[in-house]
């Protein structure tokens, strides 16, 4: 595409709507007008669609090393995904092994970022702790470009940290300017609870919400809240699921604390009465947290809506029936994850904007602008002239029903099977 001049449209930025006609160059939005044009480019009728900023999906997890293999979408496969579905960047994960240096894991995991079509950013997890990683924080965030740091607070036995180890990370984040990006739920609770119920054999896949409740959750938020408030880190909740966790946000919020907070479409839209049945029907949902109930779906719109909750991701981390099939003899082998980049935009443009849960702004807010001020992408959430903003086109009115498996992706199964979306993403490099 050299230049193109879309005629009629409606731009959507997060805080208003207008129509007008848009001339591009080299990708470049180089006039924006409500007056006709003057142009030779290529002309294409804009009426009764959307000119949007592409969506950012700050949380996935492409080609990710578990003991059941790598989750089954790798960075080219992801970022296929994305392009189709209205999304222009992602933010993935550095998963260091204990004791490993963060600055060469971020350098090996940089380098599988190569094959995304769309620019990726890294949040880089802090995996083990001693005090020679100030150091490494510190040039991470000054010569690698990496501005958020994960925790766990789940995953004790592998990849995540115990609350003392969590509040020196805290400190060093905060002092070299960085975010953390928090994994809330108590590793502690969940290997008691994952040890009582092996010692009854409650080990078929259906137990495992169980030991994942949601007090697991929101105790983990109120201890972390804790820590941001003695250590003033500004800290990301990725993938909040229960109305409590909603409210203790919103109440630090108030506060004045500085916290942000994401969910995902799976916690939005689905309930834990997937958790019903044999091994084959639960498997494709076992995540964490886990699905939550319908009250919590309630609270979690009301927190968009509010603005407690600032960003949507998917937490992409697809597997293969073969590999969820790990566990078929114990839950806690499953691997946990489900996929979503491909649905995110038009799942909630469907059940968000559509059902008057969220306004046409919002749902550009939520899962573009926010996630492109909390996370520094230059360029991206807006639609302005002058800009090389990426944008898609919104078409609202193709509609489809999800089927059994994911478009753009290697996994078989499709936890939103079923569902219908309203609304197609067209790529304006394609016309
Ligand atoms: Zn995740």
């Amino acid at each position: 595409m050299s230049s193109l001049l879309i005629k009629n449209i409606t731009i959507v930025n997060s805080d208003y709507s207008f129509k007008a006609n848009v001339l591009f160059e080299d990708g470049r939005v180089l006039q924006i007008s409500d007056k006709p044009i003057e142009s030779n480019a290529k002309v294409y009728d804009g009426t009764e669609k959307y000119l949007i900023p592409a969506g950012i999906d700050p949380h996935v997890h492409l080609a990710l090393p578990t003991p059941a293999g790598p989750s089954c979408d790798d960075f080219e496969m992801g970022s296929k995904a994305a392009i189709a579905g209205g999304t222009g960047a992602l933010i993935d994960f550095v998963t260091p092994k204990r004791g490993q240096s963060l600055i060469e894991a971020t350098k090996e995991r940089q380098k599988e970022t190569e094959a995304s079509e769309i620019p990726v950013k890294l949040h880089v997890g802090i995996t083990w702790w001693d005090d020679s990683l100030d150091a490494e924080i510190e040039s991470l965030f000054k010569d690698y470009g990496i501005k958020t740091f994960k925790v766990y607070m789940a995953y004790l036995d592998n990849i995540g940290l115990e609350v003392p180890q969590m509040h020196k990370a805290m400190k060093s984040i905060a002092k070299h300017g960085g975010m953390m990006a928090l994994h809330a739920e108590l590793g502690i609770e969940i290997m008691k609870l994952h040890y009582e119920f092996r010692q009854k054999d409650r080990l078929a896949a259906f137990n495992h919400p169980w030991t994942r409740p949601a007090n697991v959750e929101f105790e983990a938020v109120q201890k972390a809240l804790m820590l941001v408030e003695f250590t003033k880190c500004p800290t990301y909740f990725v993938h909040i699921s229960t109305a409590e966790s909603v409210q203790m946000i919103r109440e630090a919020k108030a506060k004045g604390l500085p916290v942000f907070a994401e969910t995902c479409p799976q916690y939005l839209l689905l309930d834990d009465e997937k958790y019903n049945g044999p091994f084959s029907q639960v498997a494709p949902f076992i995540m964490s947290p886990p699905l939550r109930r319908k009250e919590d779906q309630e609270a979690l719109w009301e927190g968009l809506k509010d603005g407690t909750i600032d960003t949507i991701s998917t937490d992409h981390c697809p597997f293969t029936m073969k590999q969820k099939s790990a566990g078929i003899n114990d839950f806690t082998k499953i691997p946990n994850g489900v996929g979503g980049i491909y649905h995110r935009m038009g799942l909630i443009y469907t059940y968000g904007v559509l059902e008057n849960r969220i306004s046409l702004n919002e749902w550009i807010k939520l899962c573009s602008s926010n996630a492109a001020e909390i996370f520094d992408f230059e360029n991206y959430g807006k639609i302005e002239e002058g800009e090389d903003a990426p944008v898609f086109i919104w078409d609202p009115e193709p509609e489809e029903v999800i089927g059994d498996s994911q478009p753009f992706s290697n996994a078989d199964t499709n936890v939103y099977k079923g569902l219908k979306i309203k609304g197609k993403a067209i790529n304006i490099s394609e016309l």
